[in-house]
């Protein structure tokens, strides 16, 4: 329809998200990335796209607020016209055994994680279904379908994430509209960065294919998602995880 698809990338200073903006923009995608707190990470991402010479932007945005994501999607319908791509990749984890946890620890991983990507999706969507087509991705985790201890917020808000999927791509399909999900078990970010050594170890070896994800075996994912060989993909869960969920 348009000469370039545009993306919004939530979580694209970082992690998971950065690689995705990257991968995207190598092949043709115009990747605004969004950041929350690490406007200089979200900077580095935009300065590496463009050296090799393919435009892209960043926008500041906090998935959970709802007027940040108005006002932002707003300005970015203003400034590029349209949106054709939505992933939503902004995640938070805050550890704890249940009967420890804070109420806030519940609340933000809750707000972040499974309200912000329905805040985000419901804005940006509107536009889609004016458009009658449109691409979303979801980042789930395996933590949404296998019980990982100390994780009962994050796994509740990935979970959601699952349903929330299912349901959506079940109400756009009439607009032309694809909804799927990508739940990667243990990638090397910052996320997983913070796990001492012996605890990386032990998890390691509960993986049967052995290792960590790099975060490009997850951005290819994407890449096939939005590609026409996903044309026939709608309300799915993909599991990039080595093996983590076999039954
Ligand atoms: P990460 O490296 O910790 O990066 C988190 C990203 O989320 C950052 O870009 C951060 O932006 C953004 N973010 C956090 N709170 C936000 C908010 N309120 N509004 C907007 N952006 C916000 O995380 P990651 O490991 O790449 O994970 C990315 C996604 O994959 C998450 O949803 C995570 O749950 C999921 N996942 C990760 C793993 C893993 O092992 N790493 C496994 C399964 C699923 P700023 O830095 O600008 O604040």
């Amino acid at each position: 329809m348009y000469d370039r698809k545009v993306a919004l990338i939530t979580g694209g200073s970082r992690g998971i998200g950065s690689e995705v903006a990257k991968e995207l923009a190598s092949k043709g995608i115009f990747a605004i990335i969004v950041y929350k707190t690490n406007r200089d990470a979200a900077q580095s991402v935009m300065d590496e796209i463009k050296t090799k010479g393919v435009s892209c932007d960043i926008v500041c945005m906090d998935v959970a607020d709802e007027d940040s994501v108005q006002n932002t999607v707003k300005q970015v319908i203003t400034s590029y016209g349209h949106i054709d791509i939505l992933i939503n990749c902004a995640g938070i984890t805050s550890d704890s055994p249940l009967f420890m946890m804070k109420s806030q620890e519940w609340n933000r991983v809750i707000q972040i994680n499974l309200i912000g990507t329905i805040i985000v999706t419901q804005v940006v969507l509107k536009y889609m279904i004016k458009n009658k087509s449109g691409r979303i991705i979801n980042i789930s985790s395996v933590g949404g379908v296998i019980g990982t201890i100390g994780q009962c917020n994050y796994a509740a808000s990935k979970a959601g994430i699952i349903g929330f999927t299912k349901s959506l791509a079940n109400e756009v399909s009439r607009y032309g509209i694809t909804v799927n999900c990508i739940a990667p078990g243990f990638v090397d970010t910052d996320m997983v960065k913070q796990m001492p050594m012996k605890k990386r170890e032990a998890v390691e070896h509960t993986i049967p294919l052995g290792r960590i994800a790099q975060t490009y075996e997850i951005s290819k994912i994407c890449s096939f998602l939005l590609s026409n060989d996903a044309d026939y993909f709608t309300g799915q869960i993909l599991f990039p995880d080595g093996g983590l969920t076999i039954i």
